[in-house]
């Protein structure tokens, strides 16, 4: 058998897609599953949506989530038009194309008739005019400068009637067998007026000139695969294995937005969500590995190797995993919930200098090192992305804090007992030494002990505690406040506490 080769082919257009990872991702596992190889293309060939600088984008993130290319020459379709033109050419001589010079006004009235007559649109059947211009007449009109495109004729000529109602089979990976009637089947342009190849042209020659064996991509394809297969038979090459992975979709079941900000990959990693986790939630949107579990951790080694402290076999190799047997034809969900919480994971296995050191832009404000250090400790259970480290952390460092004295007060108790409260537990802590503060297990034990001893009410204590040092209706809890501001600046804030309520 043939080396398998696959690729994963983005249109230079803008940002990478949450979907577009999941292409590549699965493209790349396939191939190193079967010791194939795995290439990149660009298919820059619709002039007027190309993005400047967003290939050389694409080709970063494929580097960030370690995806390696087999081979370092990324193929470039605009520059490879020679190329196309000579097939287009061979197609029209062998009688599966034709030149058309439909201008745009032709096309409209098509359309139009098309409408009143109750019929799907397109250059088909009985409403094409090029079809069957001579070749003198095609040159005739090429010399006279007539703007021009190149079609595929979808049902060769000989065949049109015969073949008319017919069923054209197929059969995807993934899909099972796919029968599309033939009937109203447009004869797509292939070559343009500005002599670009349109999308479902180039992809099939370059698909057939760079040997790939497995054209995997979203199923937003999988009906203009027709038009490929009929472009591989007129050619008469080998058909490729096709798989068109489901759709994503939102938790409601409707196709998954297409806002900037909701499917830019850039985005989430900008939010702080890392790329193993990214990686191990994509693998997971209509891949499952079969044995049943919903919580399986699965990741490429080298996307997790230093900087987690992961034990052995805890995460499984998504390469060995992989298969494209496994992929589900129904929609995979996009759950934001599941991602935050597999982040969340994530981040607590995170090593904690590589935690500090991807926190640390994030915390820009704050110089003390120990300071930063110890915030991140503390927070690290809580945050399901890195950028929510910035909330609610003015009060570690700022010096005064702002909040009502009622917020103090717990449940049913009022100002005259929560400053006795707040009285007690300084006069308390006074007699604490310094090291004390130093593990907020001990911190925590010897508080409690002593709440304990004198039957205080556990909130009564700890509620205008943790509003003493925090200011804030929700926080870390006190022991950890107190161990981050050790024992005299919790003091102050007691202190400080106390005031408010006098
Ligand atoms: N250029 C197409 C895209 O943007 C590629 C589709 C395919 O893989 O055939 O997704």
């Amino acid at each position: 058998m043939n080396e398998i080769k696959t690729r994963f082919a983005p249109s230079p257009t803008g940002f990478l897609h949450v979907g577009g990872l999941r292409t590549a991702l699965y493209n790349f596992l396939f191939a190193q599953k079967n010791k194939g190889e795995f290439l990149l293309r660009i298919e820059d060939t619709d002039q007027t949506r190309l993005v400047p600088g967003s290939d050389q984008q694409i080709i970063d993130l494929l580097d960030k989530f370690k995806l390696k290319r087999d081979n370092n020459k990324i193929i470039y379709q605009s520059q490879r038009l020679d190329i196309y033109k000579q097939y287009a050419e061979q197609l029209v001589d062998s009688g599966n194309a034709y030149y058309c010079f439909c201008q745009e006004s032709s096309l409209n009235k098509i359309r139009e008739q098309q409408k009143k007559d109750k019929q799907p649109p397109g250059y088909w059947g009985p409403y094409r005019q090029c079809h069957k211009l001579s070749i003198e007449e095609v040159k005739k009109r090429i010399a006279n400068n007539e703007s021009y495109v190149i079609r595929f004729k979808m049902l060769p000529n000989n065949n049109e009637l015969k073949q008319k109602d017919a069923p054209s089979q197929w059969t995807d990976k993934i899909h099972g067998n796919i029968a599309v009637s033939m009937e109203h089947q447009d004869d797509f342009v292939m070559i343009k007026s500005d002599s670009y190849p349109t999308y479902n042209f180039a992809n099939v020659i370059d698909d057939y000139k760079m040997g790939i064996t497995h054209v995997i991509r979203g199923e937003e394809f999988l009906s203009s695969t027709i038009k490929h297969i009929k472009l591989y038979k007129a050619l008469d090459w080998q058909l490729p294995t096709f798989a068109h992975l489901p759709l994503l979709l939102n938790p409601d079941k409707s196709k998954l937005s297409k806002r900037q900000n909701d499917v830019a990959v850039e985005e989430y990693l900008k939010q702080g969500y890392l790329p193993a986790t990214l990686i191990n939630f994509i693998a997971l949107l209509g891949w499952n590995p079969g044995s049943g579990s919903t919580e399986e951790f699965f990741n490429l080694p080298e996307l997790i190797n230093d900087d987690f402290n992961f034990s052995q076999g805890q995460i499984k190799n998504l390469i060995n995993e992989f298969s494209l047997d496994k992929i589900n034809k129904s929609g995979a969900v996009f759950d934001l919930e599941k991602l935050d919480w597999l982040n969340g994971w994530y981040i607590r296995n995170l090593k904690f200098n590589k935690l500090v050191d991807l926190c640390k832009p994030y915390l820009s404000q704050i110089k003390n090192r120990g300071l930063l250090e110890k915030i991140i400790h503390i927070e690290r259970e809580r945050i399901k992305k890195i950028s929510d480290i910035s909330q609610n952390i003015d009060f570690f460092y700022k010096e005064k804090i702002d909040y009502k004295p009622e917020l103090l007060i717990w449940k049913k108790s009022n100002k005259k007992e929560t400053l006795e409260n707040l009285v007690r537990l300084e006069d308390f802590l006074i007699t604490l030494k310094n090291q004390d503060f130093d593990k907020i297990e001990n911190l925590e034990t010897k508080i409690t002990d002593w709440i304990k001893k004198n039957n205080y009410g556990v909130g009564d204590i700890l509620w205008p505690m943790r509003v003493a040092l925090s200011g804030q209706q929700n926080s870390p809890n006190p022991f950890e406040i107190a161990w981050v501001f050790g024992k005299k600046k919790t003091i102050q804030r007691l202190n400080k506490a106390q005031n408010k309520l006098k």
